[in-house]
């Protein structure tokens, strides 16, 4: 058993944290918002007062939080509060620059740091079957895969400080280009009068095939699990499609890497969040596509 303190107990925290008291280890959950620690302590965990209470004592600390700048301040907060030697995991989606400043802070404390970004959505994290693409020295990587484990399908250690994230957001970009890319074939074949079925069972066995056409198709029947079965109700929200993109532009431009087809997915996800899409499947841009035919 391993105390661990948990902080940022949201869509994802809450049934990550349910799962690592479920593997029996004693979690002490802090976040914001009363709710969310109300269904934390439903799960079994330990509600503290503030963060850094809930540092005190842990081995091992785990932040689920929404973006960059509050994973640098809960570092800056709770960093100093912690003992040399404790284990930091970061599982949030941020920027590779926050996830290097996050490291650094844990550094100059003298303590162990993985940025653990992950994949498979609110269902994956109930399930516990969560991605984990990790950074992170040898060392401290080797600490956190016992640890990650419960709530794991998979764990791939990826690199040093800021590799999980970079993996992450290079996977996304892939995904949102391959997404439109499957809807504008579906578009164009309504056009041409060939049915969803045929062309889905051609380039299913086909040079077309990938994972947004085979598990995640963007029109309902081939596929009975995709969320174009159910009214494109997430699955994974547009509006996180849509920040994952731009963090893969903010770190092409820091990079010089050159994206044309990652900032064009980023510019159309933008316009379908920013006209009602942001809460819909990010596999619902096929409409927001339709809509835009002349
Ligand atoms: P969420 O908004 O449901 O949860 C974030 C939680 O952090 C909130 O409950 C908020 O109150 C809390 N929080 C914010 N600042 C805090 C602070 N200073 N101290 C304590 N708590 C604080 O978001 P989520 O869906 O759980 O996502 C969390 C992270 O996981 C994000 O970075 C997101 O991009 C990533 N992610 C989400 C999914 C998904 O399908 N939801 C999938 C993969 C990755």
């Amino acid at each position: 058993m391993t105390t661990i303190a948990f902080i940022g107990l949201g869509n994802m925290g809450n049934p990550m944290a349910a799962n690592l008291v479920k593997a029996g280890h004693a979690v002490q959950g802090f976040d914001l918002m009363p709710a969310n620690l109300e269904t934390a302590k439903a799960n079994g965990v330990s509600v503290m007062a503030d963060a850094a209470t809930a540092v005190a004592g842990a081995e091992v600390v785990i932040t689920m939080l929404p973006a960059g700048r509050h994973v640098v301040s809960v570092y800056e907060e709770i960093a100093p509060k912690a003992a040399p030697g404790t284990l930091f995991i970061d599982s949030s989606t941020i920027d590779v620059a926050s996830a290097r400043r996050a490291h650094a802070i844990a550094g100059e404390h003298g303590l162990l740091s993985v940025d653990a970004p992950v994949s498979g959505g609110t269902g994956g994290a109930a399930a516990g079957t969560l991605t984990f693409m990790a950074g992170g020295a040898d060392g401290a990587f080797a600490k956190a895969e016992p640890i990650l484990k419960p709530m794991a399908g998979r764990i791939v250690h990826c690199g040093g400080a800021g590799a999980g994230q970079a993996a992450k957001i290079c996977n996304n970009m892939i995904l949102g280009i391959s997404m439109i890319g499957v809807s504008e074939a579906f578009v164009l074949a309504e056009k041409l009068g060939l049915s969803h079925q045929a062309l889905f069972d051609v380039a299913s066995t086909s040079s077309g095939q990938c994972w947004s056409l085979t598990t995640y198709c963007p029109v309902p029947g081939p596929v009975p699990a995709s969320p174009a079965n159910r009214d494109y109700k997430p699955g994974f929200a547009a509006a996180l499609m849509l920040k994952d993109l731009k963090l893969a532009q903010e770190a092409a431009g820091a990079s010089g890497a050159v994206t044309p087809m990652g900032a064009e997915a980023a510019q159309l996800y933008a316009l379908f969040n920013a006209q009602g899409g942001a809460d819909a499947d990010f596999s619902g841009i096929i409409n927001f596509l339709r809509g835009k035919e002349a």
